[in-house]
């Protein structure tokens, strides 16, 4: 591992606390040592009071802030010597611990601290770095990992077997080792856990880290340890969206409501799912407890989910008496890791950013376990260590949402001609509801039209079979499944009367606004029968069906076929609980069908101002793209349950229509 310090950046960062935050983003910055909001760093500083006393203060980083990203008030400041004064108790629960750590905030308005906030406050030096090290943990997981870790470093550290972190780890280390610590030790070893360093400097510190580290992979690479073999085997099936949307339907029933599900075939994980022994090496636990609310502390090997569930039930049910009183209560017994020769590794979540994090911390949990098994076999703690820590009342209050879980949690959403207009705003709007969503256009702009890691923007001309079909497989391979698809791409030709109508625009306006999304919905089908909430199509349709105009007869005739195929389709799928609704919009000019140009030419044909032109309707209101997507995800909730086939207009009130 190399040191990212550079003295030239580090000069931007003010005083110790900005040295502080400096170091602690090169550290966030390195994966193999801490991943999403894992690990704590900390400073010790004396500052005055309002009285004008002087006291010693410890920064310490914010329960679940990120270090790669970390900022000077990401740290609470905490009065070193309430915080000390903890370690005297004989036990401390995890609520009246975050009560005493809050009192003894000198900001009130701070970030509540670390559960570590006693250990760093017990170390007698200024600045303090802790992380999961990822080299380390492998060798302590290793058979005598404690013996490979006293035998490399020596007399250098400290090492500390496995104590529950929080309360009970502070107070054995400062029982037992504390009086072990001097000057010239680099750092503390906790066993199954981590690393500690210290040092007068960020820098010190910093860099004692990264020569540990560095030491623990030299260790690894000695010992052929180190590089990790890939898969030479075949690549899997182009073709695996069905049994992912199985085997996703599966873990949301286990779980008791939608998930999302990502499949990961790079060459490792190939590797890894497809060995002979992996259905034992993935079974002995984490390689840190602190993983465990991310990935529960094993695997599903295969595809049997409900005989999984009954495991965790049952490990659940075996262990629960070790549960301190304010423990939160048991979480659904659905695996988030499926392993499988032929999927690959499935990383399991609530919401794309869930679905990340489990994936990365699991890509480290492989590495880990190769290695360690590479050294000699891989040995994780104790089921009854790992349970402690998933049930911890701090670790799964991690995982709750402000506010709950949002309308389309779990769920998947697929628009056509989503780089603008409706098709946009349809986005925009399942995003904001919560859903992962993915968004189809011929324009390039489609990419990047919305962010990461909750969208993914695909180029795709409709009217290609191959292109849509390549479209579902990537939708579920990336979020694991299909729970609501928006038909909305579409074309309007420039206005011409019937006798002027060429077939070439005739068949080109049919082949996007119908043929395309019967296409759409034959290969929908299979995945949309096994939405767990069952699925949903909202159909962006037009005015056009119940009163054509003149000049539009491609637009309106395609429009009302497909407005036939929707209906047919609603009577087809009723069966498999699908539903199929249509919102009929008009005049709505925010759209790339609209031009500047072509709206003057309407509202001049009309002999209307284009002001007026845009409020032509009974309630003179201007439909805008964004009213047209929020009906259309509307028909996708809850508040349509129990319609199909409805067709509702949205044009601001139009005679011809009433
Ligand atoms: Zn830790």
């Amino acid at each position: 591992m190399k040191s990212l310090w550079d003295e030239r950046e580090a000069e931007g960062f003010e005083g110790p606390l900005g040295q502080r935050v400096y170091s602690s983003r090169l550290l966030g910055r390195e994966p193999a040592l801490v991943l999403h909001g894992g690990g704590n760093t900390s400073v010790k500083l004396r500052e005055a009071d309002i009285f004008g006393d002087e006291q010693q203060v410890l920064y310490l980083k914010g329960s679940g802030v990120d270090l790669r990203a970390i900022r000077a008030s990401d740290f609470a400041p905490v009065r070193l010597e309430a915080v000390l004064r903890l370690a005297e108790l004989d036990a401390l629960s995890d609520t009246d611990m975050a009560r005493e750590l809050r009192k003894a905030l000198t900001d009130p308005s701070a970030p509540l601290p670390s559960v570590e906030a006693i250990l760093h406050a017990a170390l007698p030096v200024a600045f303090v770095d802790h992380t999961h090290a990822d080299a380390l943990i492998t060798i302590s997981n290793s058979p005598g990992g404690g013996a490979r870790v006293r035998d490399l470093y020596g007399d250098e550290v400290v090492v500390v077997p496995y104590v529950m972190p929080g309360f009970r780890l502070a107070k054995r280390f400062v029982q037992e080792h504390l009086h072990e610590i001097a000057r010239e030790h680099l750092g503390v070893v906790l066993l199954s856990h981590g690393v500690i360093t210290f040092g007068e400097s960020a820098r010190e510190s910093y860099e004692r880290t990264i020569e540990l580290v560095s030491r623990a992979e030299a260790y690894l690479q000695e010992r052929s340890a180190w590089r990790l073999a890939l898969s030479d085997a075949p690549p899997p099936p182009t073709t695996q969206r069905v049994e992912l949307a199985q085997l996703r339907a599966e873990v949301a029933r286990a779980a008791g409501r939608p998930m999302l599900m990502r499949a990961h075939q790079d060459p490792l994980s190939l590797a890894f799912v497809r060995r002979d022994d992996v259905g034992r090496i993935s079974q002995q636990g984490p390689a840190t407890p602190d993983h465990v609310i991310r990935t529960k502390r094993v695997p599903l090997v295969g595809r049997d989910v409900s005989a999984y569930a009954q495991a965790y039930q049952d490990y659940v049910g075996e262990l629960s008496p070790r549960l301190a009183a304010d423990a939160p209560p048991p979480v659904d017994p659905a695996p988030r890791v499926v392993l499988d020769p032929e999927l690959g590794v499935l990383a399991i979540g609530s919401d794309p950013i869930d679905v990340g994090i489990t994936g990365d911390l699991y890509r480290h949990t492989i590495e880990v376990i190769l290695r360690a098994t590479a050294l000699g076999g891989y040995q994780a703690l104790p089921a009854s260590d790992v349970f402690d820590v998933e049930y911890w009342y701090l670790e799964q209050a991690k995982l709750q949402r402000p506010g709950g879980q949002p309308e389309f949690s779990g769920e998947v959403a697929l628009v056509t001609g989503a780089a603008s207009g409706i098709g946009k705003a349809c986005v925009d709007s399942f995003l904001r509801r919560g859903a992962a969503v993915v968004g189809l256009d011929v324009d390039p702009a489609i990419e990047t039209t919305s962010e990461p890691p909750g969208y993914l923007g695909l180029i795709c001309d409709v009217t290609d079979e191959a292109q849509v079909e390549a479209a579902f497989e990537q939708c579920v391979r990336v979020f694991g499944g299909l729970d609501m698809l928006v038909l909305n791409a579409g074309i309007f030709p420039p206005a011409k009367p019937v006798v002027e109508l060429e077939s070439a625009t005739w068949r080109r306006v049919l082949g996007v606004n119908l043929d395309a999304n019967l296409v759409l919905l034959r290969h929908a089908h299979p995945l949309l029968s096994l939405s767990p909430k069952r699925g949903r199509v909202a159909v962006i349709g037009s005015k056009n069906v119940p009163a054509p105009g003149p000049g539009a007869a491609a637009y309106s005739a395609s429009k009302a076929a497909l407005n036939q195929l929707v209906r047919v389709t609603a009577l087809e799928w009723a069966k498999d609980g699908i539903r199929l609704n249509s919102v009929h919009p008009d005049a709505v000019f925010d759209t790339a069908l609209w031009t500047e140009e072509l709206l003057e030419s309407r509202a001049k044909h009309y002999g209307m101002t284009v002001e007026a032109y845009r409020r032509k309707n009974l309630l003179r209101v201007e439909v805008t793209s964004r009213h047209v997507a929020e009906l259309a995800v509307a028909m996708c909730g809850p508040l349509f349950e129990c319609t199909t086939a409805g067709q509702v207009p949205i044009d601001g009130g139009n005679e011809r229509v009433i």
